[in-house]
C-alpha cells in the first residue's frame, strides 16, 4: 500500500508515515478537527528508487567531498534529476491519484498541502537535514511532481553536507510525504497550551489574517492573546499592525502575499469566543498527549482546524517511558515545526546561492534535533556563549534602567544609548539585524552572548521568563541550562588572553577591532599587533546628541575632548602598536534617534544614503572637529595613530579628504592614513586612490558584501544571502590586494569576515599586509595566519 489515510495512523507509525503524519493521525484519533489527508509512506519512496534501479546511482552521486561546494551542487542536481526524471510505477501513481481525487468535493479538485514527513530513522537533528519541503495549494496536475520534490529534498546540498560530514549513510534515510486538504484560512496562527517554561495554565495565542505561513515565517507581526486557564478569562490582548496576509489567489490557486487593507490591519483577529474555542481544543490536545503543546491552527468559515501539534517542553524533562519515547519520535521527526520553520536556510551551512560554507562560530544555526521543542525563538548566533537569565523586554530608551545585572535583554534593535544596559545584560536578543549590525558588533566586543535577527523575540518572549540563550547556536530556550554561565559584564581579561604565552609569530600582522573604548584592555590582551579599526560611532552616538547639536550646546572643544578621551584610552593601551581610528560613519536613521536628529533626512535606503565620507565632506563641521581631535592627539605624542576614512568611492573623495587633513594640520605626506574599501567602486578604482596618496586600504567586507550582492547587511530576511565569501566579493578583494602590492599600498581587512578562517586563508595567500579580527577571534586568526604562511613556505620549497 503506497498510501495510508491520516485517520488510520498514530504515533506508532512514525517509521512508516513520518512524524508529521503520525502526529496528525494522533490528533484525529483524539477527536480533534484536522483537515483530511493521507501519507505517501516511506516505503513507497524506498520501493520507487529500488524498483526503478536508481538507488545505487543516487547514493553514489551524493557521495561527495562535503567541503567541495561545486561537487555538492552537482550532487544535488543529479539527485533531483534522477528522482524527478524517473516515472512512478503505475500502481503507485494510480493509488496516490485515487486518494487525492477522493478528497475533491462537488466535482471540484481539492487544493492540498504537500509536505515532507521525516521518519525517525534519519539523523536526530532532521531539521538540519533539509526535509523542510512544503508546497501549498497543490492540485492534481502538480501533485505527483510535488511528492517527488519532497523525496528529492532528502538530497539538498545541506542534507548531503550533514550526512557526509557525520558519516551517516544516505541509503539509510527514508522519507514520507503528507498530502492534506488545505484550509482556506481566513485567520490562523499558533497556540501554546501552557506557559512554555513554567507549565502554568496560561495559553498564549498568536493570530493573523490568512494562511498560517505568514505567522510561522515571521512575515507578519501577529496579534497576541494570553488566556488564564484558571480564571477562564482572556488576560491580555495585544493587537499588532498586520501589514500583510498570505492567501490563495482565486485565479491561479497559488499562495500570494497581499497587503491588508487599512481597517483590518489594526483590527483584532480573534474574538473572545474564538479564543475560548481555541483554548478548549488546546486543552484537549494537551490532555491527549499529557504535555503542553505548541499547536498550529486555522479558522475557515467559523470552523477551527488543527494543523499540527508538537510538545513544547523537552521530553526528557516532562515525560518518561513509552509515551515519552513516542512523542520524542514525533517531535524529532517533525523537524519543521514552527520554531525552525521560519528559516530553514537561515544561518545554516548553506548560504544564499546554495553553496555550502563552513558554518563558522558566528553563523546562527537553526534549532536542531531532539531537544528543539523548547526553543522559544531562534536567530543568528551573533556573539558566542551560553547564559541564563530573566527576559527583559526593552522597547524604548526610557525603559533601559529595567535591565538589571544578569537579565537577558530583548529588544527590536539595539541603539548606542543601550550600551550601558547591554553591559549589564547577561545576554542580548534582537528582532532585527544581521551579523554586522550594531547589536552584533557591540555584544561581541562586550563579550555578552547574543542572538540577533530573531524576527519575533520581543513578541514571543515574555518579560520575566527564565530563558537560556545560546549565542553559538542562535537559540533561546525556556528555562535554565546547566552549562550556562552567570552573566558578567566582561569576560575577565584572562579569558581573552591567549593560552599560549607566546603568540604565534606571523609575517602578516594580526590586529583587532574596537568599537567601545571600554573594550581596549581586553582587546590589547589578545596580543594583537594593533587596532585595525577603531570605530568612533559609538563614542559619538552615546553622547545622546547629534554632533552638530553637541557642538552647538557645548562647543567644538568639548566635542573634540570627548573623542580624545575615547581614542586615547585605546591608543594608550596599545602604544606603540598602531591604532587605526576611523572618522564617523553612521547612517541618518541612527542620527535621527538622537537629540537634534529631527532634521535628519528620511531616507528610504539609509545604507545607500548620506553616510560615511560623503556626509563628512558635505557637512563638514563635525568632520573638521574629528580631524582637529586627531591633530591634538598627534600633538600629545600619539604617533601610533593612523586615520582611516569610510565609504570612499574614488579619487575625488580622497582629494576632499587630503584638503581637510591639511586644513586640520595633519600633513598627509608625513602621517599614515588610508581608506576603507567598502564599495565595488573603490576596489575598481584602487589605482586612482593609490595615486591620490593613500598609505593603506582596508576591506570593510560588511559593506563591500552588501554593495556587491545588493543584500542589506542589517536585514535579517536576507541574512542567509549575506555571504562575504561569495566569489564576486573575493574577486574584488583579491584583485585589489594584488594591485596594491604593485602599487606599494598596504592592505588589510577590518570587516567581520576578517574573523573567518576561510577569508584569512584567502587573504594570506593573496598577500594581504594585515588582518583585523574581533576580540574573541584574534587568537584563532593568529593561528590560521601562521598555518597558512607555513603551508605557503612549504609549498614553495617542495
Ligand atoms: C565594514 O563595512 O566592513 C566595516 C568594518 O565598517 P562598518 O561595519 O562600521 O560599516
Ligand atoms: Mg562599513
Amino acid at each position: 500500500m503506497a498510501v495510508r489515510l491520516l485517520e488510520d495512523v498514530d504515533a506508532d507509525d512514525v517509521g512508516t508515515v513520518g512524524g508529521k503524519a503520525a502526529s496528525l493521525g494522533e490528533l484525529i484519533g483524539a477527536g480533534l478537527p484536522v483537515p483530511p489527508g493521507f501519507a505517501v509512506t516511506a516505503g513507497t519512496y524506498r520501493t520507487f528508487i529500488e524498483e526503478a534501479g536508481i538507488d545505487d546511482e543516487l547514493f553514489e552521486a551524493v557521495d561527495v567531498d562535503p567541503e567541495d561546494s561545486a561537487a555538492l551542487r552537482e550532487a544535488e542536481e543529479r539527485a533531483e534529476e534522477l528522482i524527478l526524471g524517473t516515472p512512478f510505477p503505475e500502481p503507485v501513481r494510480e493509488e496516490i491519484l485515487d486518494r487525492y481525487r477522493a478528497m475533491g468535493e462537488d466535482g471540484e479538485e481539492a487544493f492540498v498541502a504537500v509536505r515532507s514527513s521525516a521518519t525517525a530513522e534519519d539523523l536526530p537533528d532532521s531539521s538540519f537535514a533539509g526535509q523542510q519541503e512544503t508546497f501549498l495549494n497543490v492540485r492534481e496536475e502538480d501533485l505527483l511532481r510535488r511528492v517527488k520534490e519532497c523525496w528529492a529534498s532528502l538530497f539538498t546540498q545541506r542534507a548531503i553536507y550533514y550526512r557526509q560530514q557525520r558519516g551517516f549513510p544516505h541509503s539509510e534515510v527514508d522519507i514520507a510525504v503528507v498530502v492534506q486538504r488545505m484550509v482556506d484560512a481566513e485567520k490562523s496562527g499558533v497556540m501554546f497550551t501552557s506557559h512554555p517554561s513554567t507549565g502554568e495554565p496560561q495559553v498564549t495565542i498568536e493570530a493573523a489574517w490568512g494562511l498560517g505561513e505568514a505567522v510561522v515565517s515571521g512575515t507578519v507581526s501577529p496579534d497576541n492573546y494570553v488566556y488564564d486557564r484558571e480564571r477562564g478569562a482572556v488576560d491580555k490582548v495585544t493587537v499588532a499592525d498586520k501589514k500583510v496576509e498570505m492567501v490563495k489567489d482565486a485565479e491561479t490557486g497559488e499562495t500570494v502575499q497581499l497587503d491588508v487593507e487599512e481597517e483590518r490591519r489594526h483590527e483584532r483577529v480573534l474574538s473572545d469566543a474564538e479564543i475560548g474555542d481555541l483554548v478548549e481544543l488546546g486543552e484537549r490536545v494537551e490532555s491527549h498527549y499529557g504535555a503542553p503543546q505548541d499547536v498550529e491552527w486555522a479558522i475557515y468559515d467559523g470552523e477551527i482546524y488543527m494543523l499540527q501539534s508538537r510538545p513544547i517542553t523537552t521530553i526528557r524533562e516532562d515525560a518518561g517511558g513509552e509515551a515519552g519515547a513516542d512523542e520524542a519520535g514525533a517531535a524529532t521527526a517533525d523537524g519543521d515545526g514552527r520554531v525552525t520553520d521560519d528559516g530553514p536556510d537561515r544561518g545554516t551551512a548553506s548560504n544564499g546561492d546554495g553553496r555550502v560554507t563552513d558554518d563558522g562560530p558566528d553563523r546562527g544555526t537553526a534549532s536542531n534535533g531532539d531537544d528543539d521543542a523548547d526553543v522559544l525563538v531562534d536567530g543568528l548566533g551573533a556573539s558566542p556563549g551560553v547564559v541564563s537569565g530573566a527576559v527583559r523586554i526593552v522597547h524604548k530608551l526610557d525603559h533601559l534602567d529595567q535591565v538589571q545585572e544578569g537579565d537577558v535583554m530583548v529588544t527590536e534593535m539595539t541603539m548606542p544609548d543601550m550600551v550601558p544596559a547591554m553591559k549589564r545584560a547577561a545576554g542580548i536578543v534582537t528582532d532585527e539585524g544581521g551579523m554586522t549590525s550594531h547589536a552584533a558588533i557591540i555584544s561581541r566586543e562586550l563579550g555578552v552572548p547574543a542572538v540577533v535577527g530573531t524576527g519575533n523575540g520581543t513578541r514571543v518572549l515574555e518579560d520575566g521568563r527564565q530563558v537560556t540563550l545560546d549565542g553559538d547556536k542562535g537559540t533561546i530556550r525556556a528555562g535554565e541550562s546547566e552549562s550556562a554561565e552567570p552573566g558578567e559584564e566582561f569576560e575577565p581579561v584572562e579569558a581573552a588572553r591567549p593560552e599560549t604565552p607566546v603568540k604565534p609569530m606571523t609575517a602578516t600582522e594580526v590586529k583587532v577591532n574596537v568599537s567601545i573604548p571600554e573594550a581596549a584592555e581586553r582587546a590589547a590582551a589578545t596580543g594583537a599587533d594593533g587596532v585595525g579599526l577603531l570605530r568612533i560611532e559609538h563614542m559619538v552616538l552615546s553622547l545622546g546628541k547629534t554632533p552638530e547639536r553637541y557642538i552647538a550646546d557645548r562647543g567644538a572643544r568639548a566635542y573634540q575632548d570627548e573623542l580624545i578621551e575615547g581614542v586615547r584610552r585605546v591608543a594608550d593601551e596599545f602604544y606603540p602598536r598602531p591604532v587605526r581610528v576611523r572618522t564617523i560613519d553612521a547612517p541618518t536613521d541612527e542620527f535621527r534617534e538622537l537629540e537634534g536628529g529631527e532634521g535628519e533626512p528620511a531616507e528610504h535606503n539609509p545604507m545607500l544614503g548620506w553616510r560615511g565620507i560623503r556626509r563628512s565632506l558635505d557637512k563638514s563641521e563635525p568632520f573638521r572637529q574629528e580631524l582637529a581631535a586627531f591633530a591634538r592627539l598627534y600633538d600629545m605624542g600619539y604617533d601610533n595613530l593612523e586615520v582611516m576614512f569610510p565609504l570612499v568611492n574614488d579619487a575625488a573623495d580622497v582629494e576632499g579628504i587630503t584638503a581637510h587633513m591639511r586644513e586640520a594640520g595633519i600633513d598627509p605626506e608625513t602621517h599614515r592614513w588610508g581608506v576603507m574599501v567598502e564599495t565595488p567602486a573603490s576596489a575598481l578604482q584602487i589605482e586612482e586612490l593609490a595615486n591620490a596618496g593613500i598609505d593603506f586600504a582596508s576591506f570593510g567586507t560588511n559593506d563591500l558584501t552588501q554593495y556587491t550582492l545588493a543584500v542589506d547587511r542589517n536585514n535579517e530576511h536576507v541574512a542567509d544571502r549575506f555571504d562575504e565569501l561569495h566569489p564576486a566579493v573575493l574577486r574584488l578583494i583579491g584583485d585589489t590586494v594584488e594591485a596594491c602590492r604593485e602599487l606599494g599600498v598596504d592592505t588589510s581587512i577590518c570587516g567581520q569576515a576578517g574573523s573567518k578562517p576561510e577569508m584569512v586563508e584567502f587573504l594570506v595567500e593573496k598577500g594581504v599586509s594585515s588582518i583585523s579580527a574581533n576580540i574573541d577571534a584574534v587568537r584563532d586568526v593568529q593561528h590560521e595566519v601562521k598555518r597558512t604562511e607555513q603551508r605557503l613556505l612549504l609549498d614553495s620549497v617542495r
